[in-house]
C-alpha cells in the first residue's frame, strides 16, 4: 500500500477495516482457542471505553499524570495481594509476559553481579516447558539458557532435583510455571523453592497465564498447591492482565519481594542532553489505556466477577476432558486452570488439528509429546458440545484414512 495522496473518510475507511476482518479467525463466537481471551460483550465494552478515556495519556509520566500512577498502583496492589505479596512487596506493570519475564531476568542479573556473582558464563535454569520469552530474553542480555527435561512420571512437572543440579556460581535465576503453556501444568514451586534455597539462587515464577486466574480457582475450592509469594523462596511473577485478567492487550504486571530486590529494575539516566529520565521497564512512552482498561476490568469484575468466569473456564475444562477422554484421547497430567491438552494413543495430533482446522477451529498444538492444545475463556462454555462434536468428526476422519492435506499449526 502507498499512502493516500487525499485521506477518505472515517466511515470508509471503518467499512474497509471491518471488511479485512472478514478472514479472520472466528474468536467473537468462541471458535478461536488461542490468543484471544473471550469474556463475553460487557468485558469487551469496559476494555473499549477505559482504554478511550486515557489513551492519550502516558505512563511515562507520573507527575504529569498522577491519574495513571495511582491506577498502576491500585493494579499492583491488587495483584500482590492475591498472590501473596508480603509487606513491602512491589512491582511494575509492563506491556505483556515477555516484557515482564525480560524486566525480570534483568532485575536477577542485575542483583547477581550486585552481591557477587561472576559475570562470565551468566545463565538461567528452568525447566523444558517453561516459556520460550526466557529465551528470547536470554537472548538479548548474552545469558545462557539451560532447559532440563520433565519428570517422566507423566506428571508434566519441572523436576526440581534435576534443575538444582544444572545451577552453578553463575546462575543468576531458577524459573518455575503456574502454570506452564504447553502443558497447562503448575510445576511444583514449593519443592522448586526448596532446591532455590538450597542453592541460594533467586526464583521466579511464571505465572503470565495463571496469575490471575489460580487465586480464584482456589478460592472456588480447585486444590490449586502454593504457586506465588507464599513460598519463600520466589522473589519475582510475571502474571499477565491481559489473559486470565480480561484486561486488554498491552498489560502485565512483574511481581518483586522486595523493594531490595525490585531496585535493579529501572533504568535512571541523566548523562544525555536532554531532561533525566527514570523508567521502571524497557518502554519510554508507555500507554495509558492499557493501565487504565486494566483498572476498570478489575474494579468492574472485583473478587466475585473473577470467581464466576474461572469457575465457568474450569467448568468447561472439565466438561473438555470427560468430552475427549470418551473420544479415546488422554489428557497430559492434571491441569487445573484454563488450559488443557491432549493427545490420542492411534492417530497423530497432528493430523487430527487439521481436520479440527478445517471445521472452523482454530485452536494450538503442543510438540512435546505431539497433542492438541487449548486455552479456554468463559465463551467456550457455549460451545464445548460443537467442538467436541468437530473432534469426534476429525478423529473419525484420519481414522478412515481420509485426512486432507497437513495443516502446520505455528504461532506465526
Ligand atoms: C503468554 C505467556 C507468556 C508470554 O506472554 P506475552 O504476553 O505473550 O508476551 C509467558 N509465559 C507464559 C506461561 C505464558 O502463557
Amino acid at each position: 500500500m502507498k499512502m493516500p495522496e487525499h485521506g477518505r473518510v472515517w466511515d470508509e475507511v471503518k467499512a474497509d477495516m471491518i471488511a479485512r476482518g472478514g478472514g479472520d479467525a472466528a474468536w467473537r463466537d468462541g471458535r478461536t482457542a488461542v490468543y484471544v481471551f473471550n469474556a463475553g460483550q460487557d468485558i469487551s465494552r469496559i476494555q473499549h471505553e477505559a482504554y478511550g478515556l486515557y489513551m492519550a495519556e502516558n505512563g511515562l509520566g507520573p507527575l504529569a499524570f498522577p491519574s495513571l500512577a495511582q491506577m498502576e498502583k491500585d493494579v499492583i496492589a491488587m495483584g500482590l495481594d492475591l498472590l501473596h505479596g508480603p509487606e513491602g512487596s512491589t512491582g511494575t506493570m509492563t506491556s505483556g509476559g515477555t516484557d515482564s519475564i525480560t524486566m525480570a531476568i534483568k532485575t536477577a542479573r542485575d542483583y547477581a553481579r550486585a552481591n557477587g556473582r561472576p559475570r562470565e558464563g551468566t545463565n538461567i535454569v528452568l525447566a523444558q516447558s517453561a516459556h520460550l520469552a526466557f529465551d528470547k530474553a536470554a537472548h538479548l542480555m548474552d545469558i545462557e539458557v539451560r532447559r532440563v527435561p520433565l519428570k517422566t512420571d507423566g506428571t508434566y512437572e519441572a523436576d526440581p532435583e534435576a534443575m538444582g543440579e544444572a545451577v552453578d556460581a553463575a546462575t543468576i535465576m531458577m524459573v518455575g510455571s503456574a502454570p506452564n503453556f504447553p502443558h497447562g501444568i503448575i510445576d511444583p514451586i514449593e519443592a522448586l523453592g526448596d532446591v532455590a534455597a538450597k542453592k541460594n539462587v533467586w526464583l521466579h515464577v511464571d505465572a503470565c497465564v495463571g496469575g490471575y486466574f489460580a487465586p480464584f480457582a482456589r478460592m472456588n475450592g480447585v486444590p490449586v498447591p502454593a504457586f506465588d509469594f507464599e513460598v519463600p523462596q520466589v522473589h519475582s511473577m510475571s502474571a499477565d492482565l491481559h489473559k486470565y485478567g480480561y484486561c486488554a492487550k498491552g498489560a502485565s504486571t512483574v511481581l518483586f519481594r522486595s523493594e531490595d530486590l525490585y531496585q535493579y529494575m529501572p533504568f535512571d539516566m541523566a548523562g544525555w542532553s536532554g531532561a533525566p529520565m527514570k523508567t521502571p521497564t524497557l518502554a519510554g512512552t508507555r500507554p495509558g489505556g492499557a493501565i487504565s482498561a486494566a483498572w476498570a476490568v478489575m474494579n468492574s469484575l472485583g473478587v466475585v466477577g473473577y470467581r464466576e468466569k474461572q469457575g465457568l473456564v474450569c467448568e468447561t475444562r472439565e466438561r473438555i476432558e470427560e468430552g475427549v477422554k470418551r473420544l479415546g484421547f488422554e489428557v497430559l497430567g492434571n491441569p487445573m486452570l484454563g488450559l488443557v491438552a491432549f493427545r490420542h494413543p492411534d492417530h497423530h495430533a497432528f493430523a487430527i488439528y487439521g481436520e479440527i482446522y478445517r471445521r472452523g477451529w482454530f485452536t494450538s498444538v503442543t510438540k512435546e509429546p505431539p497433542s492438541l492444545h487449548l486455552m479456554l475463556s468463559p465463551k467456550h462454555a457455549e460451545v464445548v458440545d460443537d467442538y467436541l462434536a468437530d473432534l469426534e468428526a476429525s478423529v473419525a476422519t484420519v481414522a478412515g484414512g481420509l485426512a486432507g492435506p497437513k495443516v502446520e499449526a505455528r504461532y506465526s
